[in-house]
């Protein structure tokens, strides 16, 4: 194994400027099966010196819209070439199953089709009615500058792919740094960037820490904006570091969501299995690593005996391995550090009174794997139930009114996402109505659309990706007014 040349500086692939580097880890054996440079400080200023002058020099920003979009669908078109290669190097890379890695590249080729489709039926300015014939009143959009891009591990392309590719769109240059557990699908995505024919120094990669690489990105003075996806903690370091220089912040944090089903959604045999088994999903997708993840069942009081009974049989049933397995459904928690994270917050529950329906434990063997979890008798004073815990585990609360299922549901600092599960389409309107998050689901869970904006309420974050929004969150609007037939305005009389 040798060192990686995985830093991409001003057109050039290149080791860390300090010669480090970093093992890359198979969750699924513990075992290294890569290598890429540990960049530092001295990587990260070097990358925001190649993407400055690529902005304020360069043909990009200036590039016609119809030029940036072609690039971007050229992106797309090479992700699906390269579909097998890079989806098995995402499972591998984050402990994925290789159909989850396959499903992450068709949304990440998704998105840069939907960009490209936005930036050129948005690319018109706004003319503003200013009262005369002889002014010319525009608002227009211009690219923000130079845009540090910072990104978690639970979904490394997907992640990097809402920032990427309204980055480029709009004609921003810019510099990510992808997780340091799991950075080769953003080098492999940065590669495609350059052959897909994208000037030197628009887009940058420095591997490497979040306390080194992120938190330099945050404060450089000439980076205009931060975009960061990850934890409520690392979020809030970002947003403090970036004050100083009054950048542009946008946060894409963690969530604690509940998921609420009434018994009228159980009412049908049919209906009953739905709902188990989209709280299954909900809950457990991707070992529960999902920032969405419906790790709250809320459910009402007189079906929670049948449901949960249900729900326990079938988690217990879950197959947890290698994702490239025949058969397998889970695979392991992304690193040691996860893993020890989530036997904590079980052994918290079950010392607070929780009731251990499923899992709550590792299995046999190597690698950081965790069996589904469902804890009963939960409550809001647990630990559990209020903080994000990134693992497989589902905490049981119940209801018995619709206020009570509402309340419940907001009760959390967090606000991304929720859904609820009712045969009443009226309560699941209003129910809906009244929660307070950013996404919501009626009788279902999970699916985004990237037409549709993603983001949180509350300590979720600030800003919206996705959607028209996540295209703007990369621009500056401009109101430009002319005169056509200027006079003196006479307000001085001397
Ligand atoms: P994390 O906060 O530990 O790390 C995220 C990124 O920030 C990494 O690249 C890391 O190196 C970097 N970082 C760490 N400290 C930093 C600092 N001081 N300054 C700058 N950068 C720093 O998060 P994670 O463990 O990688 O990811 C899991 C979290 O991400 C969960 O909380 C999850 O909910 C959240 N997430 C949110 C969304 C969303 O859309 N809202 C999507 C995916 C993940």
């Amino acid at each position: 194994m040798s060192a990686q040349k995985t830093i991409h500086v001003g057109g050039e692939w290149r080791e860390a400027a300090s010669g480090a580097t970093r093992e890359i880890l198979d969750p699924v054996d513990a075992t290294a099966f890569a290598v890429v440079a540990e960049g530092g400080v001295a990587d990260t200023d070097a990358a925001v010196a190649a993407a400055r002058a690529a902005f304020d020099d360069g043909p990009w920003p200036h590039t016609p819209v119809a030029e940036r979009a072609a690039l971007l669908r050229r992106v797309a078109d090479l992700l699906e070439r390269d579909r097998e290669k890079i989806g098995a190097l995402e499972c591998r890379d984050a402990g994925k199953t290789l159909e989850e890695g396959r499903v992450d590249v068709d949304c990440v080729r998704d998105a840069f089709r939907y960009f490209a489709d936005l930036v050129m039926n948005e690319s018109g300015g706004r003319v503003v009615d200013a009262g005369s014939d002889e002014i010319h009143s525009v608002v227009v959009h211009e690219p923000v500058g130079v845009c540090g891009l910072i990104t978690p591990w639970n979904y490394p392309l997907l992640q990097a792919s809402w920032k990427i590719a309204p980055a480029l769109a709009a004609g921003n240059t810019f510099v990510i740094k992808p997780s340091e557990i799991t950075p080769l699908t953003t080098v492999a995505l940065v590669a495609l960037l350059v052959e897909a024919g994208l000037p030197a120094g628009v887009a940058n990669i420095v591997t490497g820490a979040g306390a080194a690489v992120g938190a330099r990105i945050a404060d450089h003075p000439d980076v205009d904006l931060v975009s960061f996806t990850g934890g409520l903690a690392s979020g809030t370091k970002v947003m403090r570091a970036a004050a100083d220089t009054v950048k542009k912040v946008a946060l894409e944090l963690g969530g604690k969501n509940p998921n609420v089903v009434f018994a009228d959604a159980c009412a049908t045999d049919e209906g009953f299995d739905t709902a188990v088994d989209q709280a299954l999903n909900a809950a457990f997708i991707h070992s529960g690593q999902v920032c969405s993840a419906g790790s709250r069942l809320i459910i009402e009081e007189s079906v929670r005996d049948r449901f949960v009974t249900e729900l326990a049989r079938r988690a217990a049933r879950i197959r947890i391995g290698r994702g490239t397995d025949d058969g397998v459904e889970c695979g392991p928690l992304v690193s040691e550090q996860q893993l020890v994270r989530t036997e904590e917050f079980v052994a918290s529950a079950l010392k607070e009174g929780a009731v251990l329906r499923a899992g709550g434990e590792r299995p046999e063997g190597p690698g950081y794997f965790y069996r589904p979890t469902v804890l009963d008798h939960c409550d809001r004073s647990m630990r559990v139930v209020r903080e994000e815990i990134f693992g497989p585990v589902l905490t049981v609360e119940t209801f018995r009114t619709e206020d009570e299922a509402v309340a419940l549901a907001n009760d959390t600092e967090y606000g991304l996402a929720g859904a609820v599960w009712t045969a009443d389409a009226g309560r699941g309107r209003r129910v809906a109505g009244r929660l307070r998050h950013g996404t919501v689901w009626i009788n279902d869970f999970h699916p985004y659309l990237p037409q549709a904006e993603w983001g949180g309420f509350g300590k979720s974050g600030i800003g919206r990706e996705l959607g028209p929004t996540g295209l703007a969150e990369y621009r500056e609007a401009k109101h430009i007014y002319q005169n056509l037939a200027p006079r003196p305005v006479r307000w001085f009389a001397g």
